[in-house]
């Protein structure tokens, strides 16, 4: 289709499954460097990998928990030591992290579910950043941030779920901010919004449950990895947004319409 992201060099969180190993897997087709990353290897991890390579892609995998700054400051070090720079960020690890009602809420579900959404994409970005300056710099073109956001950041996320829903929501309002401060150096930073998708975030929820939310969904059914993918490629990609920053691209098949 387009050769602009060959050779970039794409971090990506929260890689190992669902819409991160989906995203992965489009890049490593335009023939980008991809680094994967989750909270530790394995079998699966590496079936994985094997997976992705054979698309003729350079793919290596970057193991770091990144609730943790120390380990977000380690897997940004790690991947830049293998592949020389950063030209793509991905901010993609999260999750529910649990459900708790207000007045059950304690300062260990709040830091666990804020590390994982918020605390996590803030380091990993702060170390990132002057990686993708030097890359915007040497290269003349854009380089970016994409994070994960989410439907429920539009609208408030389920009962229970009001923490996840505001780390996102978080994530939605600090790439306003990043935008004012990077601009000048050719950074952009764009989120996409999945609504409700078939990923291990559901596995919770018995059949009846998602019938329930398949029929508040416009297309009347839950979204595949593959069809978010996309929207990171054209972020990712200088050639097809290089003029579009400080923007939320939400996939939703019709869920809402904010
Ligand atoms: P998933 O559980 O398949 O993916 C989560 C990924 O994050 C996994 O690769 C996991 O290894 C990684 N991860 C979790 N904790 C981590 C940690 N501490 N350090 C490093 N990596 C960690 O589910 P998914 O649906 O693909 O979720 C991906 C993103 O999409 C999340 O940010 C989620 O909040 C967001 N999202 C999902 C939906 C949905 O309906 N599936 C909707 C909106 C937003």
């Amino acid at each position: 289709m387009f050769d602009s992201l060959k050779g970039k060099r794409v971090l990506i969180t929260g890689s190992t499954t669902g819409i991160g190993l989906a995203a992965a897997r489009v890049f490593a087709e335009q023939g980008a460097r991809v680094g994967i990353n989750g909270r530790s290897g394995g079998p699966l991890i590496d079936d994985t990998l094997v997976a992705l390579a054979a698309t003729g892609a350079e793919i290596a995998f970057f193991p770091a928990d990144l609730t943790k700054s120390s380990e977000c400051k380690k897997l940004v070090d790690d991947f830049v030591a293998t592949f020389g720079g950063i030209d793509i960020l991905i901010n993609n690890a999260g999750g529910l992290g649990g459900r708790s009602n207000l007045e059950d809420i304690d300062d260990e579900f709040y830091d666990r579910v804020m590390d994982l959404n918020a605390r996590s994409v803030l380091m990993t970005t702060k170390y990132a950043i002057p990686h993708l300056r030097a890359a915007a710099r040497e290269s003349g073109e854009t380089t970016s941030v994409i994070s994960t956001g989410s439907i429920a950041a539009r609208e408030g996320g389920g009962v229970g779920a009001g923490i996840y829903a505001a780390s996102k929501a978080w994530l939605h309002d600090i790439h306003r901010n990043w935008v004012k401060e990077f601009t000048a150096d050719g950074i952009r930073f764009n989120i996409v919004a999945p609504g409700t998708i078939d990923t291990a975030f559901h596995a919770a929820k018995d059949d009846a449950l998602k019938a329930k939310i398949a029929d508040t969904i416009a297309m009347k059914r839950f979204g595949r990895i593959e069809e978010v993918a996309p929207a990171f490629l054209f972020f990712g990609c200088h050639a097809l947004s290089g003029y579009i920053t400080g923007q939320i691209l939400d996939v939703n098949g019709g869920q809402m319409s904010p």
